[in-house]
């Protein structure tokens, strides 16, 4: 028997901590663990959830990963690629609302057109976004997959400062078993250096509930996390898509995947403490209020849907993305009201860097004087 209200005193977590917690199932030892989890991130963080309005850019993707709905391979996709115009436009529209960042993501693409358009984008994005709320206008965090160190560069010049290229997996057998092998491991590895290496604000996640994973694998993303010094953590659980090769694998059924979902956030939040995570829309694909529950066991940041209406259903990593008809507006009202439901408040017309990052670079700053 574990006992959950002495694990959950602690300061340090080991490996083995990790996978207890991971494998509550008690629902008063998964009540305790979220208070545990709520009241770390309210004493490193604060209670503001920062926003990211959220602009998929593009669904055309050079990648085959197996899970993916968007995979180059998957025919039945109606590609589409916004134009710098319709991403300023987003941007201009999120900085309106007062959100103090914005998501750029996409399929993976390092063709010339792409990054070219992008990084006019980013420079029209700083300009166009200056406020006298965010005189720096927006933050922008890129979600754009596996680049050249020089488009990595090249787009950290035009402006982006955070990152986010999800490790997907750390358990590099799972991951050559997910992915195609053109795609490997240590080329990710590889990107999440250089990425650090430019400047940028780095973050990576997994998914989990993934067929064959297991709980020791988990522990080991979150030791993972900590080992490389990651700034942010973008994770949730693995939905299958019919049209992918993953698809028909079995995997642990919902509720296990929504209770690892958070467990996963909430140890995590035990053993960073003070690195901003994501409560990811894959959360709220399976359990309607999967968001907000991702929020009360540590979660700080959420990406409020700003894509285009008439594209968004093209965009479909997995089925039953939410959001899909809703206006961004709608999109705005409905998620204060959700925030305000977990007694939090949202960091308005704020960047919303993650301590952990202000920390580590004012302690790089302080080494370079
Ligand atoms: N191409 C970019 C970003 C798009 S995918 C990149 O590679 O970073 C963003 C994330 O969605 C992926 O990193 C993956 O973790 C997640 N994702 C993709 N398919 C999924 C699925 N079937 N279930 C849950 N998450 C999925």
């Amino acid at each position: 028997m574990i006992d959950y209200a002495a694990l959950t005193t602690q300061d340090f977590f080991s490996h083995a901590d990790l996978v207890a917690l991971l494998g509550a199932t008690d629902p008063k030892d998964i009540a305790l663990i979220q208070k545990t989890a709520e009241r770390v991130l309210l004493e490193n963080c604060g209670n503001a959830v920062y926003y990211r309005g959220l602009v998929e850019a593009s669904n055309a993707c050079s990648s085959d990963c197996f899970y993916c709905g968007i995979r180059k391979s998957f025919r039945e996709v109606n590609r589409f690629t916004l134009s710098a115009d319709q991403i300023v436009e987003c941007a201009v529209l999120c900085s309106k609302s007062s959100y103090g960042s914005m998501v750029i993501q996409s399929g993976e693409r390092g063709d010339k057109a792409f990054i070219t358009m992008l990084e006019e984008s980013l420079r029209r994005i700083k300009e166009e976004t200056r406020t006298k709320e965010q005189p720096d206008g927006l933050g922008v965090t890129l979600c754009i997959g596996q680049q050249t160190r020089e488009i990595y560069q090249r787009l950290y010049d035009a402006g982006a400062h955070r990152y986010l290229l999800r490790i997907e997996t750390t358990n590099p057998r799972l991951f050559a078993a997910i992915h195609p092998p053109e795609q490997t491991f240590e080329s990710r590895l590889e990107c999440l250096s250089d990425l650090r290496d430019i400047g940028y604000q780095v973050g990576t996640g997994v998914m989990i509930g993934l067929p064959g994973q297991t709980l020791d694998d988990l522990a080991r993303d979150i030791q993972f996390f900590e080992d490389h010094d990651i700034d942010m953590i973008g994770m949730g659980p693995y939905i299958p898509h019919e049209g992918t090769p993953l698809g028909s694998h079995a995997c642990p059924p919902v509720e296990e995947r929504v209770r690892l979902g958070l467990l996963m956030i909430a140890a995590t939040r035990l053993k960073l403490r003070d690195v901003n995570i994501a409560s990811t829309t894959a959360l709220q694909a399976l359990d309607p209020i999967g968001r907000e529950k991702g929020l009360q066991f540590g979660a700080n940041v959420i990406m409020p849907q700003v894509t285009p209406q008439e594209v968004r259903k093209d965009y479909q990593l997995y089925p039953g993305k939410p959001c899909l008809d809703e206006n961004a507006q709608a999109c705005r009202s409905c998620l204060e009201l959700r925030i305000h439901s977990v007694d939090r408040v949202v960091g308005y017309n704020q960047w919303g860097d993650s301590v952990h990052a202000r920390k580590r670079q004012s302690s790089e700053t302080g080494a370079r004087e």
